[in-house]
C-alpha cells in the first residue's frame, strides 16, 4: 500500500478489514522496516514530546522580535475565571493552541505536525480532550496514526509548507489532520474521518501564508488557534453525519491547485499580506534595519 489516496486507505481498511489506524500502522511497518512494537514505541514517543512541551509552557518566554509570548497563559487564566464564550474544552483548545506555537516562536522544543509553524493545532484538540474524557494510551496512538496518514496522502498530493501552498498547506493540513484524530477518538467511521479531513481543509482553503518579518510568530501563533478551532468543528460536523459533498482526494487536489497559484506573495516570502501592511513592514525595519527591503 501506498497511500496515495484518503480513498485507498478506505479500501483497503474495507478489503482487509483493519481500522483505518492499522492500515496506517502496517504502511509505516512497511516503509520503516519496523516492527508492531518499534512501529508504536516511536508513536509514543512523539506523544510524549507533546506533553513534554505543553508541560515546559509557564508563558514567560518571549520570541525573536519580542512580540510573542504570553498568549497561552492570558488565555488560561481568562478560562479560569469563567470568561471565556467558549468555555471547557473548546477554551482549552485555543489556550494549548497559542501555548504550544508560542513554545515554537519562543524556540522550545516541539512536534512539527506536521510543520513547526503548525504545530499547536494537534496537541491543542488531543490534550485537553485527555482532561475531558477517558483516553487510554493506546486511543491516543490510534488516533496519531489516523492524522499521519491523513498528513502523508496530502503531502503527497498537495504539499504541506507554507512556501509550497501558503497558510492553507501548513495550517490547514494540521487542521484536517486533527479533525480526522478527532472523529477516530469519539468512535466515528472511517467515513467520517474521510469527511472531517475534507471539511477541515475546504473551509482554510486559500489561507496565505504571510508572515510578518518572516518570522514564525505572526500571524502563525494565532493561526494555530483557527487551525484547532476548525478541526474541533470538523469533527463535530462529520460525527453528526455531516458529509463533504466534495470527496475528500478531490478537496485535497484542489487544495494544490490552488497553492500551485498563490502568488509567491502569499507563499511564505513576507511580501504580501499582513507582512505587507505598514505595522508588518515597520517591524521588519526595526528588527532587520532600514536595509531591509519588504522581501
Ligand atoms: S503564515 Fe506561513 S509560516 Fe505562519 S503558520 Fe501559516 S504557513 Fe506557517
Amino acid at each position: 500500500m501506498d497511500l496515495r489516496s484518503i480513498a485507498e486507505i478506505l479500501e483497503e481498511s474495507r478489503s482487509t478489514g483493519l481500522p483505518f489506524w492499522e492500515v496506517i500502522l502496517h504502511y509505516d511497518m512497511d516503509e520503516r522496516q519496523v516492527s508492531r512494537e518499534e512501529s508504536m514505541a516511536k508513536m509514543l514517543i512523539t506523544w510524549q514530546a507533546m506533553q513534554d512541551a505543553a508541560d515546559a509552557y509557564t508563558g514567560t518566554r518571549r520570541s525573536v522580535s519580542g512580540l510573542v509570548g504570553g498568549d497561552g497563559m492570558r488565555m488560561r487564566q481568562y478560562q479560569l475565571r469563567g470568561k471565556s464564550l467558549c468555555g471547557g474544552y473548546v477554551g482549552d483548545v485555543m489556550a494549548e493552541a497559542l501555548s504550544m506555537a508560542e513554545s515554537n516562536a519562543c524556540m522550545r522544543r516541539i512536534v512539527a505536525a506536521p510543520t513547526a509553524g503548525a504545530c499547536g493545532v494537534l496537541p491543542a484538540v488531543l490534550l485537553p480532550l485527555t482532561r475531558y474524557a477517558e483516553l487510554t494510551q493506546r486511543q491516543i496512538l490510534e488516533a496519531f496514526y489516523v492524522a499521519s496518514g491523513v498528513g502523508v496522502v496530502i503531502a503527497r498530493n498537495a504539499g504541506i509548507s507554507g512556501a509550497a501552498g501558503g497558510c492553507q498547506a501548513e495550517i490547514g493540513t494540521a487542521s484536517a489532520m486533527a479533525a480526522a484524530a478527532l472523529v477516530q477518538l469519539r468512535g466515528g467511521t472511517d467515513q467520517m474521518i474521510a469527511h472531517a479531513v475534507a471539511i477541515a481543509l475546504a473551509n482554510l482553503m486559500g489561507l496565505v501564508c504571510d508572515p510578518v518579518a518572516g518570522l514564525v510568530e505572526i500571524p502563525c501563533v494565532k493561526r494555530n488557534v483557527i487551525g484547532a478551532m476548525n478541526a474541533v468543528s470538523a469533527a463535530d460536523m462529520a460525527l453528526a453525519g455531516i458529509e463533504s459533498k466534495i470527496p475528500v482526494d478531490e478537496v485535497i487536489e484542489a487544495m494544490g491547485e490552488v497553492g500551485r497559484h498563490m502568488p509567491v506573495e502569499y507563499r511564505e516570502t513576507a511580501q504580501g499580506g499582513l507582512a505587507n501592511t505598514p505595522t508588518g513592514r515597520a517591524v521588519k525595519e526595526k528588527l532587520l534595519g532600514s536595509n531591509s527591503s519588504a522581501k
